[in-house]
């Protein structure tokens, strides 16, 4: 039986890797902090690759080299990586000595590692890159990206776009200024423009629907409102441009909403 939520955070906090490969959704819907890290229980894991495997807390904790790249934490990415293996010539080919690749099954990453084109068919809530999304539109919003992608190890540019479950204008996709895929949370930078107008009067009911479209598919929106721009949802933050402590809120705002544990496991 799992233990309540949060009873082994403290123990989980030193293993930023391993908590970043879990996922409730592939360990019915039970959270890393409810699992001793001592347990004998097989627990299902996913690289950042997005190869799923099986292991014990024990077994991921003393894999070699915890503190390493986190690609060598995969069986599969640890094979692939490895040098050449010796092939048993007696063993027919499907039996031959190749282990941890094989048994590793593959499950659509909700990571956007390998960007995918907007005619492959993706589920909801999923982040992939668009072609139809447009270009960063200002300064500011780059110079956000960049500071937030000297935070958090989040490729920021992998994806552009979520798949949602019913059309936004022609398409059944979004595509917030910033996605982080890994959190499922978007971020918009919101200006009211040169003219005055961008954010303001139908468009604010075009922002609340955008952001509505993307909770429905379980993802969450930060929108940071500059100028005159008043909070639409209850994570936004005021701001009158972009700052280090813009950032500093940003993280603070990302933990209210996914939990320190897991946004901890992303910072540089
Ligand atoms: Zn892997």
């Amino acid at each position: 039986m799992p233990y309540e939520i949060g009873a082994y955070r403290t123990e989980w906090e030193r293993y930023p890797v391993l908590v970043r490969q879990y996922h409730p959704d592939l360990n019915r819907n039970i959270t890393l902090t409810q699992i001793p890290p001592a347990a004998e229980v097989y627990l299902t894991w996913q690289c950042d690759a997005g190869h799923v495997f099986v292991a014990t807390p024990d077994e991921q904790r003393h894999r070699p080299g915890g503190v390493r790249r986190r690609s060598s934490w995969c069986p599969e990415c640890l094979a692939l990586a490895a040098p050449k293996r010796i092939v048993n010539r007696h063993l027919p080919p499907d039996q031959q000595a190749v282990p941890d690749a094989r048994r590793a099954v593959s499950r659509p990453a909700v990571v956007a590692s390998a960007p995918r084109t907007t005619l492959a068919k993706c589920a909801a809530g999923e982040a992939f890159h668009s072609g139809r999304a447009p270009r960063p539109a200002s300064a500011a919003e780059g110079d956000l990206r960049s500071r937030l992608a000297e935070r958090l190890d989040i490729d920021l540019r992998a994806a552009n776009a979520v798949e949602v479950r019913r059309p936004f204008f022609a398409h059944r996709e979004v595509w917030p200024d910033i996605v982080l895929a890994e959190l499922k949370v978007a971020i918009e930078y919101d200006t009211i423009g040169k003219f005055g107008l961008e954010h303001v009067g139908t468009r604010e009911a075009t922002d609340r629907r955008k952001d509505r479209l993307l909770r429905e598919a379980g993802w969450e929106v930060i929108r940071v409102r500059c100028g005159r721009l008043q909070p639409l949802g209850g994570f936004d933050l005021v701001a009158g441009g972009v700052t280090a402590s813009l950032i500093e809120r940003i993280l603070e705002r990302l933990r209210e909403i996914r939990g320190d544990l897991i946004v901890n496991a992303y910072l540089r």
